[in-house]
Parts: structure tokens; sequence; C-alpha cells
């Protein structure tokens, strides 16, 4: 290494300095963070205990009460400000999100401005919390629907979007009017803090946010659970694994509460006959091999028409073996690390169970690199069985054939997970049909565009072992506020609904 160019954990340092974290905040403590750009550790952070939790509950739950009764409009204005002050760090918080979770420098820009644009919609959307009225069969009546905040929204997030899922959700739950509690993944503790003192930059200039209005609290599941075992917390969307939202899911809905659950995917991708196979090309590499794999909608499975089958799957495994793999941070490396160790085992695993089902592998050796590097691994699979059917957080896609379409849309509804899908082709009626209602059972279906990648404007989440949840655009904001139905009666007679006569 150049002698003058500083370690990772050194700019990491630096960075979170610039952006006001104190280093209290990051050293001495008993959670290390590692960046897994070189291995190297980067904090020792202090962890919140449970008794911790229970108290930012306490506090969240006053700032609620207040923040409940300023206007959403006004409210609108605190997620402006924080929409500003993120476009002023971009480039800072980009470069964390890099050095944390290993993204290329133009992903961890990319998921910034993913807490930009988030803002800017949240900020229209603060005016525009509408209810309904209702047509009501009682004359003199009029019947509507109120939408009240909510409560306290505990925030469960996944190391792979370390800041942006925060962002989806804070944003919308800010202008709802609850208060916000953000666990954060324990493998990207940095990018929390600095976000957190973003955040609180913002809060500052508007002067009027009640105190714990958005709290953040370092630590591994026991926080978690300890914020999902609460019954003041009125709604956790929680972030991650299958496995977590398994524990997470039945112990919210026991009490009662709200949950948004967005976990795996196990998303493919359908090759048609008629498919523009230069664009398939493009949008397959960068779906099952950008961000190295580790993305919720990264596609793992590949279903290739057999007439195309051999225009195609050269092609693929030409670029597989061709991909840049490397340092993310000095180098254009288009394939970063994986998160850890385990994600390198997990990964090894899953390739030696398809090899021992007749997968052809291409790929998916060891770079060697400090860190735990790896080329995307690329399977020739005789069918859908074993590790294709479930999410292994790595770069693996699995390559099938198809004949006829009912089959394949039946094989790809045949796994867990219901995240995202594509189907690439220009053929309307195959396009509509895969749209349909007895096409892909997926929350995100895209024609002609990979599985990842998606924008804020639209509602994101999946169905089945996904967990239903539903984030960001579109309405969204419904999970984040309670529906209120009035029934005025501005009239001098008292008549029951359903003509029920009761006079007494
Ligand atoms: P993970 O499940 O290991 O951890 C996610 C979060 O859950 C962490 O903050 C963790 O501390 C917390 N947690 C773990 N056990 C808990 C418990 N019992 N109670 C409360 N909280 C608990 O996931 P990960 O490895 O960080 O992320 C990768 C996974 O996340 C993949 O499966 C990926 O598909 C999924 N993911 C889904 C989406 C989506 O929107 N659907 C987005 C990003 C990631």
């Amino acid at each position: 290494m150049n002698a003058h160019m500083p370690t990772v954990a050194q700019e990491a340092a630096a960075i979170l300095d610039r952006l006001g974290v104190s280093a209290s905040a990051r050293t001495g403590g008993s959670l290390i963070a590692r960046s897994p750009v070189t291995g190297e550790e980067t904090g020792r952070l202090p962890v919140a205990s449970v008794a911790d939790t229970q108290a930012a509950i306490l506090t969240a739950e006053t700032a609620f009460k207040t923040w409940r009764l300023v206007p959403a409009p006004r409210r609108g204005e605190l997620v402006r400000l924080l929409g500003e002050e993120l476009r002023a760090t971009k480039a800072e918080l980009g470069r964390l999100v890099s050095i944390e979770a290993g993204k290329s420098v133009s992903e961890g820009l990319g998921e910034v401005q993913e807490m930009i644009d988030i803002c800017d919609f949240a900020v229209g959307l603060s005016r525009q919390l509408y209810g309904l009225t209702i047509a009501t069969e009682r004359p003199g009546h009029r019947m509507m629907e109120t939408w009240h905040p909510l409560g306290v929204v505990g925030v469960i997030t996944a190391f792979n979007f370390p800041v942006a899922v925060w962002a989806w959700n804070a944003a919308l739950a800010l202008i709802c009017g609850d208060a916000v509690i953000w666990k954060p993944s324990e493998k990207t503790p940095l990018t929390a803090l600095a976000t957190q003192a973003i955040f609180a930059k913002a809060a500052a200039r508007f002067g009027a946010a009640p105190e714990g209005l958005a709290q953040l609290l370092i630590g591994a599941g026991d926080i978690g659970a300890a914020l999902v075992e609460s019954p003041k917390v009125a709604l956790i969307s929680a972030t991650g694994s299958t496995r977590m939202g398994r524990i997470v899911g039945p112990k919210v809905a026991a009490r009662f509460g709200r949950s948004i659950l967005e976990l795996g995917g196990n998303n493919a991708g359908i090759v048609c006959p008629s498919a523009d196979l230069d664009m398939a090309l493009r949008a397959i590499a960068f779906g099952a091999m950008g961000t190295a794999g580790q993305r919720c909608t990264t596609m793992r499975r590949l279903f290739v028409h057999e007439t195309v089958a051999d225009a195609l799957i050269p092609r693929l495994k030409k670029a597989w073996e061709s991909v840049s793999v490397g340092n993310p941070l000095t180098t254009q490396a288009l394939v970063g690390p994986l998160v850890d160790g385990l994600a390198y085992d997990a990964m090894q695993k899953a390739l030696a169970a398809a090899e021992a089902l007749g997968g052809r592998v291409t790929g998916g050796t060891r770079v060697d690199l400090p860190g735990h590097y790896v080329r995307p691994a690329l399977v020739e699979m005789p069918a859908q069985q074993g590790p294709v059917l479930e999410e292994t957080f790595a770069p693996i896609l699995y390559v099938m054939t198809w004949r006829d379409f009912d089959e394949v849309i039946a094989q790809h509804n045949a796994v867990g997970a219901g995240l995202s899908s594509s189907i690439f082709t220009t053929d309307l009626r195959e396009m509509e049909m895969f749209l349909s209602a007895a096409g892909s059972d997926c929350g995100i279906a895209n024609v002609n565009i990979g599985t990842s990648g998606a924008e804020i404007g639209g509602a994101f989440g999946g169905e089945k072992e996904t967990g239903g949840g539903r984030e960001s655009g579109s309405d969204a904001w419904k999970g984040y506020m309670r529906r209120a139905t009035n029934t005025i009666n501005f009239s001098r007679e008292l008549p029951l609904a359903q003509g029920v006569v009761f006079d007494i």
C-alpha cells in the first residue's frame, strides 16, 4: 500500500469526524465494526442494553405525544431539511456506505440518493395524507375517514442497505407523526452513527423536534428483540432474513402489534424466445453480480428458453469469467467483497450442494485479497432443486432451461420467497401473462429490466416468505398511520344503519 494513503479505518474515522460523530460513540466499546473491503477493524462501539432500549421507548412515546399534534406539512419541513443535509453530505455518507458494506462507489452514492429521493417524496406526501369521504346510507349524515399518527415505530435494518432502509421508514414515519427508534445491523453500525448525526443537524435547524423523536440503538438481535416485545412500539418494520422474520413476525402478532416485514428473496428472470438478448445479458449481469449478490432483489434463478439457450448462456459465462472483482474503494471493480467469512462459507456450501445435484459451476472461486472476495458463480442446473430453492446471500445465479410457458411460470413461483421477478420478452401475450393474476406471484414483477434496482416511488416488498410488507412509495405511508372512520349526524333524526328500528 502507498505509505501516504490512509487505511480504510483512518478514512472511516476522518469521515465520522467531519460528520460530527463523537469518538466516544465508536471507541472503547464491545461491538467491533469491520470493513469488508479489507477486513480491517473500523471501530469498537459501545452497545445499548435492554434497559437503555426500554428508556428509549419511553422517551419516544413522550416525543410522539408532542409530534402527533404538529401539522403534517410542518412535520414535512423537518424531512425537507433532512433531505438538504443528506444532499450536502452525500459524498461522505456514500463513501462510508462503501467502506462499511463493501459496495462500489457508485452504489454507495446511489444508496444515499435513495435517501434523498424518499425525503422529497415524503415532503410532498406531508400535504397529501388523504382520507376518503364515503357515501352514507343515512340522510343528514356524513361519513369520512381520518388518518392519525400511529405511535412509536421500531426500525430494524439489514447490513446490505445500511442507511436507505432507515430513510424509507423514517421519512414516512416522521411526516406521518410517529417517533422512530432504529436498531441497525450490528455489521454496519458506523453508517448508522453517521446518519443519526446528519439527522441531528436537520433537527437542530428545524428547532422544534421533540427530544427523542428519532433515536438510534447500537446492538445485536437482543436489542431488536426488546423493541419487538414492547407493547409500546406500535409498529415494527423489520428488514432482514426470513429466519429473523419467523421470530419477529409471531412475536409482534402475539401482542397485536403491527409489523412490516421485508425479508429474503429468491428472485428469478425468465428469458423468452423473442427477448432482446443484448439487453437481457446486461440486465441479468447487473441483477445477479451487482453488489456481489448481496441485494434482497438479486437475481438468483434464471430460466432460459431452450431455443435461445445456446445464444445466451455462453455469453453469460463469458461475462461471469471476465467481470472485475476487487477493492471497490481503490479500483473500478464491478464486484466487491462478501460481507464476511460466514457469507463465503454459505456460498461454498451452496455450490457444493448444487454440484452434487449435477450443477455445472462457472466461477465461485476465492480471489486472493484481504477480506472475502469471490468470483461470482453461474451454475447450470438440470432442475430446480436443493440450494436453488433457497436464498444464499452471495453471487450465485442458477441457470435452467424451459420449453412450456405455463410450466416455467409454475417453476418460477415454486419457491418460498416472493420478492422480485423479471421477464425478458417482446411478445405482448407473454408479458401480460407474466404480470397477470396467474403470472408472477412476487411483490415486484418487471418486464425487460432486471430484478434489482427499484425506484422509491413504487411500493417495495414481497409476498410469501418475503413477509408481505410494503415500504417506500405508493400508499405505503398508510402502514405508518391508523385509520379512523367517522360518521357525523347533522340531521334532527337518528336513523339507524341497515334500517334497524329501536324505538324506546
Ligand atoms: P439478518 O436477518 O441477519 O439481520 C437483520 C436485522 O435483524 C439485524 O439488525 C439483526 O440484528 C436483527 N435481528 C436478528 N435477530 C433478531 C431478533 N430475534 N429480533 C429482532 N431483531 C433481530 O439479515 P442480514 O444478514 O443483515 O441481511 C440480509 C438479509 O436481509 C437477506 O435475507 C436479504 O434478502 C434481506 N433483506 C431484505 C430486504 C427487503 O426489503 N425485503 C432488504 C434488504 C435485505
